[in-house]
Formats: structure tokens, C-alpha cells, sequence
């Protein structure tokens, strides 16, 4: 990125005698959005596209696809909107199916939906076996980013991304992406983005190409600082269980470079909900990404499918051992 790039706001640009120039409507695409997408390729080696949120891109990706009736093997226990999402399109024929990613999809499926790693129980996919599989491979690789992990390299068809997380990161965009290996199936969902308007608008493009400057500084201290958190965690007498693929995961370290992510899990011995009510730095709130630690339960949001004494933690840029004094004061409170 230039550091003259500007912000675009236009929704129309004139016709060139009496043709549609490049750019022409901006629901279509517009030229803040195209430089976006075209940083984003540079860094995932493919043509990307950038949506509303990550929901949007997830939708698009559904519909683009998927044929009626066809069948989705997702990765159990990946983001629960992701599975939510899919189940309120069932009464559209859209199925899926559930299995655990750290082994191969099931046969039959139509397209394989995984994370990597995934949020929150932090597991890291057999990409071989599901490369290995006939179908299409989508790898929502929204806690990993291009920076530890680029799927296109080991097999996926098409990369996902909440790009209001880490790729912004700065816990004010909502902004989701898509990259793909095949670029018929990249103008396909182009079109179908077009029409059902789901583009994201030029302020929140540029967004990106700000984060995307401080993108591998930010990622490379979350993840290091994840981990130094994970191994103190794992000792500590209030925890029972760190999940975090820093911590041994023998796949995530073959397919990771320089980080396993800057998110990570544990499960508390004690009450979690005080826990999450006690830290003074670290900000009670949902989603991860973003420069600010942030702590949550995940019961409240996916009841019974996740056990009641986990905590999401996302590391921001703070300094560990505050970070870790404010988790020891609230572990203490459990
Ligand atoms: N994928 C993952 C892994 C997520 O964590 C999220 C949101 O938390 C999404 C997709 C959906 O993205 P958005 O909230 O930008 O719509």
C-alpha cells in the first residue's frame, strides 16, 4: 500500500462515452475495495474478495458453493455463528454435518468446512486428509491469518476470514474476506456478491489496508505472548486444561510458522464467570483480533455444546506479565 491511498466513497462513476468505465456502481466493486482485495492476494497467493463481515463472506460462500440438497461437513465445535448460520439455511436445503477435523471429512460431503485453528477449542485440521477428500476444501483461517498459516499452500480451495479480527485489528471494522485458488470461482461469488449486496463499503476497506501495515508486527507479539500465557496457565493450580495448539499440537506445528495464534482457551477449576468478572485489564467483551485482550465465557453464547468453566482469552498487545499479574488476581477470585 501506498501511503497516499485514499478512501473512495464514491457510489457511481461517469460512463465513458456512453459505456460503463472499470468502475461503474460500487455495490459491484469499487477501487478502495479492489486495492484491499489485492493486498489481501498478495499475502494469501489467490484473487480475494471482501464482504460485509465474515457471516457475509461465510453466506456467499455457501451459496456459491453449494447446490441445493448438497451436504457440508464442518469442523465440530469450529464458530458457533458458522454453524447457526448453516442450520437457519437447512429449511433452504443446505445440510451439514459435524465431524472432528483432526481426522478426515466424511465421505459423500459436498464441501469441507474447516478452521484453522478453530475458535474456541483451538484445533488444528488434517489438511492432508482433507485434501485428500474429492470435495472443495474452505479453511476459515480467521485465528491464524497469512502470517502463520496460508491454506491455499497446503491444499484448500478457498481461505475465509473474520477480517474483523486480526486482519483490521483494531476493534473497529466488521469487515469479512474470502480468497480463492480457482478464479472462475472467484468471479462466480463476485457476481453473486454483487447482486445480493453484501460488499463492504470503501471506509472499512481502507481499514484494512491500514491494519494489514501492522498486520505481522501485531500478530507475531499476540502469538508470543498467547503462548508465554498458555505455558504459565497450564501450571497454575486454578486451571485444569490450556488449549492451545503452542502446547504440543504436532500438526499445527508442521503447518504454523512463527506462532499458533493469538487465541487461546482454558478451562477453569472454580467459577468462570468470576473470573471473567474480575480481570481489570483484560476487557470482559466478545470477538478476538484486536489490540485489547479480551475475556469471555462461551456458555453464554453456545450453551451446553461447550463446558461451563471455559474461557476465550484474546491476546492483545499489552505487556505479558501485566497480562499474566491480571489473570493470577482473577484466578484468585474463581
Ligand atoms: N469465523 C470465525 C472463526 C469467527 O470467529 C467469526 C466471528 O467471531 C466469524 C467467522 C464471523 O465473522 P463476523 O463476526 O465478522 O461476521
Amino acid at each position: 500500500m501506498s501511503s497516499e491511498s485514499s478512501i473512495d466513497r464514491s457510489t457511481i462513476w461517469p460512463y465513458r462515452g456512453g459505456e460503463p468505465d472499470r468502475f461503474y456502481y460500487s455495490r459491484y466493486d469499487h477501487p478502495t475495495g479492489v486495492e484491499a482485495e489485492a493486498a489481501l492476494a498478495r499475502l494469501e497467493g489467490g484473487p480475494a474478495l471482501l464482504f460485509a463481515s465474515g457471516a457475509a463472506a461465510t453466506t456467499a460462500a455457501m451459496f456459491g458453493l453449494l447446490e441445493p440438497g448438497q451436504t457440508i461437513a464442518l469442523a465440530e465445535g469450529c464458530y458457533y455463528g458458522t454453524s447457526m448460520l448453516f442450520a437457519a439455511f437447512e429449511r433452504w436445503g443446505v445440510r451439514f454435518v459435524e465431524f472432528d477435523q483432526r481426522g478426515a471429512p466424511p465421505a459423500g460431503a459436498d464441501l469441507v468446512w474447516l478452521e484453522a485453528p478453530s475458535n474456541p477449542y483451538l484445533t488444528f485440521p488434517d489438511m492432508e486428509a482433507a485434501a485428500a477428500h474429492p470435495a472443495p476444501v474452505l479453511v476459515d483461517a480467521t485465528a491464524s491469518t497469512p502470517v502463520l498459516f496460508r491454506p491455499l499452500e497446503h491444499g484448500a480451495d478457498v481461505v475465509l476470514h473474520s477480517a474483523t479480527k486480526y486482519l483490521t485489528g483494531h476493534h473497529d471494522a466488521l469487515l469479512g474476506a474470502l480468497v480463492f485458488r480457482s478464479e472462475t470461482t472467484h468471479a462466480r461469488i463476485k457476481e453473486l456478491r454483487g447482486l445480493t449486496g453484501a460488499v463492504a463499503s470503501a471506509d472499512v476497506a481502507w481499514l484494512l489496508l491500514r491494519g494489514l501495515k501492522t498486520l505481522g508486527a501485531r500478530v507475531e507479539r499476540q502469538s508470543a505472548t498467547a503462548l508465554e500465557l498458555a505455558r504459565r496457565l497450564t501450571s497454575h493450580p486454578r486451571v485444569e486444561r490450556v488449549r492451545y495448539p503452542g502446547l504440543g499440537d504436532e500438526r499445527a506445528a508442521r503447518f504454523m510458522r512463527g506462532g499458533f495464534s493469538g487465541l487461546l482457551s482454558f478451562d477453569v477449576a472454580g467459577d468462570a464467570g468470576v473470573v471473567e468478572r474480575s480481570t481489570r485489564l483484560i476487557v470482559n467483551a466478545t470477538s478476538l483480533g484486536g489490540v485489547d485482550s479480551l475475556i469471555e465465557t462461551r456458555r453464554r453464547w453456545e450453551g451446553g455444546r461447550v463446558p461451563e468453566n471455559l474461557l476465550r482469552l484474546s491476546v492483545g498487545l499489552e505487556d505479558v506479565d501485566e497480562l499474566w499479574a491480571d489473570l493470577e488476581q482473577a484466578l484468585a477470585a474463581a
